[in-house]
Parts: structure tokens; C-alpha cells; sequence
């Protein structure tokens, strides 16, 4: 099984890192087209989005994304991830011509908590991992600011939604990565697993 990870910009080695504590299959890091295709899954780091988006595009890898999403490969979006996931932006992704993948059903605020506060913990309890909440960690964290029918909340935090899945599609408003708690890629690679075997 092959998992890649988008390494255009952002936190790509922390997600490598974590992946490699539940997933024993081969990791790649992606930085051209050509590599989504033959990925079982894929995982968009948070970063900055509006340069992870512009590269996404002009390097040819949003629409293989896309592409193969439609096949229903599991991806994982995990802060600027989840901006990019969603099919509606805020004004200020309007204002900066920003076109994302659209692949998930919610319309997001880029920078909902990073307003107010730049980063964060929250310890968050999540329906599909058992143990005890999970230590959030938040950075000029964006949120989902309302979802379609299809998509499931799994978290919410204040009036936001934090976490959410639809279909083999996970965003999450905070960075896993950043913690040495790897039950969020254990439930991604739970996913991944039930795919391939379908
Ligand atoms: N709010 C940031 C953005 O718009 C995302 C922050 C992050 O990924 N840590 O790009």
C-alpha cells in the first residue's frame, strides 16, 4: 500500500512522522504530478493555503486529486487541508482568487479561530477514537462554518465545526501531527484499510 502526503508546503515531515507510527507501507512525499494516481490515499497538510492551493493547481496535483477522490480514495485534510477540501470559501478566499478542490460539502472561514486566537489546545472528545479526548492543537486554525446533509460533525468546538467526514474524505481544523498521539491517523489508516478492500 502506497500513502502520500502533499509536500508542496507546510507541515509534511510531522505527517510523515505520524504515519509512519501506524502505517508500516510506503510513504511519498509529493511535490509533482504524476504520484496521486498511484496512491491508496493521501493526507493535505495544514500550511498556508492560498499557496498550497495555487501550487496544487499549477502543478497539476488538484486534479488528480480530484480525480481520484471520485474513485473514493480516503484523503485526510488537516487545517489548511480542510480549507482546501471545502466547496465554499470565505471573502477572504474569494479576495485572493483561491479555487479549491471542492471535494467536501461544507463552506469553511479560513481563519475563524486564528482571529482571535493565533494557537491553541483544546482537548477534544471524538466519537470514533477511544481513550479519552484528544489534545487538539489549533494554529491560525480555519473551521467548517456550515456542511450538506452528507457530511458527518465529528467535533465541534465553540460555534464551529472542527472535525468532519464524508464518505472516505476527513478534514480536521487541527494539526494531529503536532502531537505524539497518533489515534487520528490510526482511524485515517482504519479507513484506508476498508477501502482497499472493497
Ligand atoms: N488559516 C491558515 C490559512 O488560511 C491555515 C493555517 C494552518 O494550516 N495552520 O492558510
Amino acid at each position: 500500500m502506497k500513502i502520500g502526503v502533499i509536500a508542496l508546503q507546510g507541515n509534511v515531515e510531522e505527517h510523515v512522522d505520524a504515519l509512519s507510527r501506524v502505517f508500516d507501507g510506503e510513504i511519498v512525499k509529493i511535490k509533482h504530478k504524476g504520484i496521486v494516481p498511484s496512491c491508496d490515499a493521501i493526507i493535505i497538510p495544514g500550511g498556508e493555503s492560498t499557496t498550497l492551493c495555487r501550487l496544487a493547481w499549477s502543478e497539476g496535483i488538484a486534479q488528480e486529486i480530484i480525480g481520484r477522490a471520485m474513485q473514493g480514495m480516503p484523503i485526510l485534510g488537516t487545517c489548511a487541508g480542510l480549507i482546501l477540501l471545502a466547496t465554499r470559501g470565505d471573502d477572504e478566499v474569494r479576495k485572493t482568487g483561491q479555487k479549491l478542490l471542492g471535494l467536501m460539502d461544507t463552506a469553511i472561514d479560513r481563519n475563524a479561530f486564528g482571529r482571535q486566537r493565533e494557537s491553541f489546545e483544546s482537548p477534544l472528545s471524538l466519537p470514533f477514537i477511544e481513550g479519552g479526548p484528544f489534545n487538539a492543537v489549533f494554529i491560525r486554525a480555519p473551521a467548517i462554518v456550515s456542511a450538506g446533509d452528507g457530511v458527518e460533525v465529528l467535533a465541534r468546538l465553540d460555534e464551529f465545526i472542527v472535525a468532519a467526514r464524508q464518505g472516505n474524505i476527513v478534514a480536521l481544523a487541527f494539526h494531529p501531527e503536532l502531537t505524539d498521539d497518533a489515534r487520528i491517523h490510526k482511524y485515517f489508516m482504519d479507513i484506508v484499510k476498508k477501502h482497499s478492500r472493497n
